[in-house]
């Protein structure tokens, strides 16, 4: 029997996280954020002052690590939290860099698949659908446009006191989404079997709502 995955994919400020964890609780099931793991990697290779293309030194990196997910969304690697520092605006370009390097992602792909709790899992990120589980009874694709990305990424950062430039943030968004779509190894695509949701002009209720249906529907779940 597959097991029961709700793969959710999409771009940076789709609002994948926030609708991901909702669904999650609405369905009983655990959710699982593999962006954090992808930003955990670029932190520490950054901290120790790593060259990012250097594939050697990136490999005896992910090579050592164990992460571990902790309540509300904690992240801990080798037993530290790195809740807190994943969650800064350059943890999202270190993270789509490391992302890039297959030997980072040959070592994250099966972790991440070892996640899947026997009592259902929600696991957001770029691949799910098309790599980490391409057998996923129910695939959702989250997509906005670009600037309504961008205003929800700065309302994000605002929210924890970080400074904003509008203008640089949605410049580098479009960097990340070129970055991420246009790699070699696992490029952010819609599964073919995923159901694409343009969320530029829905509010999360209605996202979540729409998931929920989809995902119930193509798992055969009843409702409670
Ligand atoms: O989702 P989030 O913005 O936290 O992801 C950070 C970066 O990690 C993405 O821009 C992408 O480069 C990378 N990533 C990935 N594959 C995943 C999840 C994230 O390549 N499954």
């Amino acid at each position: 029997m597959s097991p029961k995955v709700v793969a959710v994919d999409g771009p940076a400020g789709a609002g994948k996280s926030t609708a991901s964890q909702a669904l999650a609780r609405r369905l009983g099931f655990t959710h699982v954020d593999t962006g954090a793991m992808y930003r955990a990697v670029g932190v520490l290779a950054r901290e120790r002052g790593l060259d990012l293309d250097d594939d050697e030194a990136l490999g005896r990196l992910v090579g050592g690590l164990s992460f571990e997910l902790g309540e509300g969304e904690r992240l801990l690697v080798g037993g530290r939290d790195l809740s807190a520092a994943i969650r800064e605006a350059e943890a999202g370009e270190l993270a789509s860099r490391v992302a890039v390097r297959p030997v980072v992602r040959t070592r994250l792909v099966p972790l991440q698949r070892g996640l899947a709790a026997p009592g259902g899992v929600v696991m957001e990120g770029r691949d799910i659908g098309t790599v980490v589980f391409p057998d996923a009874p129910a695939k959702l694709y989250l997509t906005a446009a670009p600037a309504e990305r961008a205003r929800r990424r700065a309302v994000e950062l605002r929210a924890r006191g970080e400074a904003v430039d509008e203008a640089a943030m949605a410049r580098k968004l479009a960097e990340r989404d070129r970055r991420d779509s246009q790699r070699a190894h696992s490029p952010l695509r819609p599964a073919e079997d995923a159901v694409v949701l343009d969320t530029t002009t829905l509010a999360l209720e209605a996202v979540v709502d729409e998931m929920e249906r989809i995902a119930r529907g193509r798992l055969r779940l009843l409702r409670p």
